[in-house]
């Protein structure tokens, strides 16, 4: 329950569509995770730091995956990135399909015909994420097709462990197809 707000001072989200959009996602991802897990340490503190990185980062993008990975972590659907998901057998340096039923990649033998492959860097990426900490991950560069496939991942596994959709999911998701 709110009893009180207070401004802190900090750099301001700049007024764009897109930030703004991306602040939406942060703000309902740490309402969404507090509800299934509550009360939770340490959210109000990564909320602001994402927020903060989103006012920031010139790439509005960088920011909100960041804490899409945090809120899986925190909710305890961090996704399987070292081993396989099925067979536990540890990932081959290749592309690998991702499965969110599952909870992680999947190696060769346990991926089904025709699933969509995530690239390495991908992958790579997204450990970084999840273990490295944010000031590793501010040093990667990330173009937009990769940003695009670690999105994916992180969005469809958000998706499928949350009971209801994300409303700022969506709408960034029209904004994209519109761009
Ligand atoms: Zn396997």
């Amino acid at each position: 329950m709110i009893t009180q707000a207070v401004r802190l001072p900090g750099p301001r989200i700049d007024a764009e569509v897109e930030r703004t959009a991306h602040a939406s996602l942060i703000a309902e991802l740490a309402d969404r995770v507090s509800e299934e897990r509550h009360p939770l340490e340490g959210l109000f503190e990564l909320t602001a730091l994402a927020l903060d990185e989103l006012a920031r980062e010139p790439e509005p993008r960088r920011a909100s995956a960041y804490f899409m990975m945090v809120a899986l972590d925190l909710l305890g659907y961090a996704p399987q990135l070292l081993v396989c998901a099925s067979c536990e057998l540890p990932l081959a340096e290749a592309p690998a399909a991702f499965s969110p039923v599952a909870g992680g990649f999947l190696c060769g033998n346990c991926a089904g015909p025709g699933m969509h492959l995530v690239s390495v860097q991908a992958l790579k990426v997204l450990r970084v994420m999840a273990t490295g900490g944010i000031e590793l991950y501010r040093r990667l560069k990330l173009d937009a097709p990769l940003m695009g496939e670690v999105e994916q991942v992180l969005e469809a596994q958000l998706e499928y462990h949350l009971d209801r959709k994300l409303k700022s999911l969506r709408f960034l998701r029209q904004m994209r197809s519109y761009a």
